[in-house]
């Protein structure tokens, strides 16, 4: 059978120039329509890792940010809904997700995240974010488990999945998301050949969180995260890059396009600097789990440039 999204999901234009439109209307509101701040916002590190790659630890790309006790995902690595049960974050709970770029590192386990909360009891919305083709690609996931989802409606009294779910195409920066907790902006990064890869800042009333997604140096990251309170960066680390390409055929072509399209520790600093943040975590680290390469190595080359905090990644860290 088809399962399809609920009317008026199916225009990824319409829905963007709607989310621009709210966006400019909220921005207009902040702050006064916060409610009080009843706990001090979080950022847990759920994926400190960059690339596909399934590995014992780190796991995939992902972290969460509670603002008054709500969740918002970004990015959905593999792994992620297990590594929110260990952080202890109830799926149930699971209200907003962003997808920073459709890369499999950063959404392999996207669809899963949301088919599993339902599966353990999410009965509320669910708001997600990100690129096209984000609406497709959740219309065709729940077509894929069509047959387990309509099984537990039937079996097990399940509220129906796909009308919980609302999908945001964006294909441009801005304010995307204002209620009682945060305020979400996002900005256009530079990742190619993609052409829609996206930051998140998330403004909370004690604190500010950007997380970059994959990019190069941006001016436009470093727009989005001025004065942050906690900059999470990805961060290469270049002379490993031999290494990791070495198997693959094109190496050539492709050591020069891994570098072309992410950020070295070193310039990860220059970027913090430049934002003027205060904390710089450094996550997405290529490659993940190379011994030779130490915390110290990362902090040594991006601390040249940035005279603040500076965290290297670890999974379940909280900051
Ligand atoms: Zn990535
Ligand atoms: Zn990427």
């Amino acid at each position: 059978m088809t399962l399809s999204l609920p009317k008026g999901q199916d225009k990824p234009q319409r829905r963007a120039f709607i989310a621009g439109a709210l966006g400019v209307c909220a921005s207009a509101l902040w702050p006064p329509r916060l409610s009080a701040q009843n706990s001090k916002t979080r950022l847990i590190l759920l994926g400190t890792g960059g690339g596909p790659r399934p590995r014992a630890a780190p796991s995939s790309p992902a972290q969460v940010i509670i603002a008054n006790g709500v969740p918002y995902v970004v990015d959905c690595g593999d792994g992620v809904s297990r590594q929110l049960v260990a952080a202890g974050v109830s799926l149930p709970a699971l209200r907003h997700i962003f997808i920073t770029h459709q890369h499999s590192d950063h959404n392999a386990d996207y669809g899963n995240l949301i088919l599993l909360s339902w599966a353990i009891g999410l009965r509320t919305p669910v708001d997600t974010w990100g690129p096209p083709p984000l609406a497709g690609m959740t219309r065709l996931f729940f077509e894929m488990n069509a047959f387990d989802i309509n099984t537990r409606i039937a079996d097990e009294g399940r509220v129906p999945l796909v009308p919980l779910v609302r999908v945001h195409e964006l294909t441009a920066g801005g304010v995307v998301l204002q209620d009682d907790n945060v305020k979400v902006t996002a900005a256009l990064v530079h990742h190619p050949p993609i052409q829609h890869a996206f930051a998140y800042r998330f403004d909370a009333p004690d604190r500010s969180i950007v997380i970059s997604g994959d990019t190069a140096v941006s001016k436009n990251l470093i727009a989005l995260a001025q004065g942050a309170d906690v900059l999470v960066h990805e961060a290469l680390w270049v002379p490993a890059v031999d290494r990791i390409v070495a198997k693959i055929p094109n190496a050539t072509t492709l050591k020069q396009h891994i570098i072309d399209s992410h950020t070295a520790a070193e310039d990860c600093g220059r970027v913090a600097a430049a934002a003027g943040v205060k904390t710089l975590v450094l996550s997405h680290l290529v490659p993940p789990d190379d011994p030779a390469i130490t915390d110290q190595t990362w902090i040594d080359a991006a601390k040249k440039h940035f005279s603040g905090r500076i965290v290297v990644g670890k999974d379940l860290m909280e900051i």
